[in-house]
């Protein structure tokens, strides 16, 4: 049962979300949940793709009381450094493209899954490396035209996957925008002792903070709060004295 929540993953005007981050704050708040702001990180203009804009984003949210992160693109080419990233609380990363497949690309209709999988964790484990980022985003979403074919994710996946995320040190975002992972996985994932983390992927007022499914998966693993990931250890940075937002093990 878990006694405090936290949506870690939430985008905002810096991004491609429609809130400020003051208002996705009051949705948090209004619910008792905390908050960490993750806006898009990597090349294309929707997203932190400069130095410039990763500092401006940085000083609007420094005086809030939310924990401050990116969500890295990991199959692209990220335009902030791994020394400048440290000054996020956490680091999501997160695959939207393979090579030349952008999963959001609906044109997309020929793909080899297989193939696109294990390049999916080849990405994971090499920008794991570069920016040791601490949560997968929805671990096993597919382009926008494969999500039905969850038969694509086997066991065999599965497991590359835990093994992968055990070596890179990751926990495993509950995803309720992307319904992701499975239950299968996310069983897998808690067997090996990873630790996880809860996410709306909100960009707008109406999926902001909504972690119905995140929740429910959370209930059926039966998850305590030290089975997820905490940033800085557990410590509320907004909060002057320390240690006493340790969520209780
Ligand atoms: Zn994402
Ligand atoms: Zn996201």
């Amino acid at each position: 049962m878990l006694k405090t929540i936290a949506d870690l993953h939430t985008h905002t005007v810096f991004s491609d979300g429609r809130l400020s981050p003051q208002e996705v704050l009051r949705i948090a708040a209004d619910k008792g949940y905390r908050v960490g702001l993750a806006d898009h990180c990597g090349p294309g203009n929707f997203q932190l793709d400069s130095r410039d804009r990763f500092e401006k984003y940085l000083s609007a949210i420094q005086d809030l009381p939310v924990y401050r992160a990116v969500e890295l693109d990991l199959g692209r080419e990220i335009p902030i450094s791994p020394e400048e990233l440290k000054r996020c609380h956490y680091l999501i990363g997160g695959v939207h493209s393979v090579g030349t497949a952008d999963f959001f690309d609906p044109r997309i209709t020929e793909i080899d899954l297989p193939l696109l999988l294990d390049e999916m964790l080849e990405i994971i484990g090499l920008q794991s490396q570069k920016y040791s980022f601490d949560i997968l985003a929805h671990p096993g979403l597919l382009p926008c035209n494969f999500r039905e074919q969850k038969d694509a994710i086997t066991g065999g996946w599965r497991m590359k996957l835990v093994e992968l995320a055990l070596k890179c040190n990751l926990a495993i975002e509950l995803s309720s925008r992307w319904l992701v992972p499975d239950l299968k996985l996310a069983s897998m994932a808690k067997e090996a002792g990873l630790k996880f983390s809860l996410g709306s992927d909100g960009h707008d007022a109406d999926k902001m903070c909504r972690l119905d499914y995140s929740l429910e998966l959370a209930g059926k693993l039966e998850l305590a709060d030290r089975d997820l990931f905490w940033p800085l250890n557990g410590a509320i940075p907004w909060q002057t004295n320390p240690g006493s937002g340790h969520p209780s093990p």
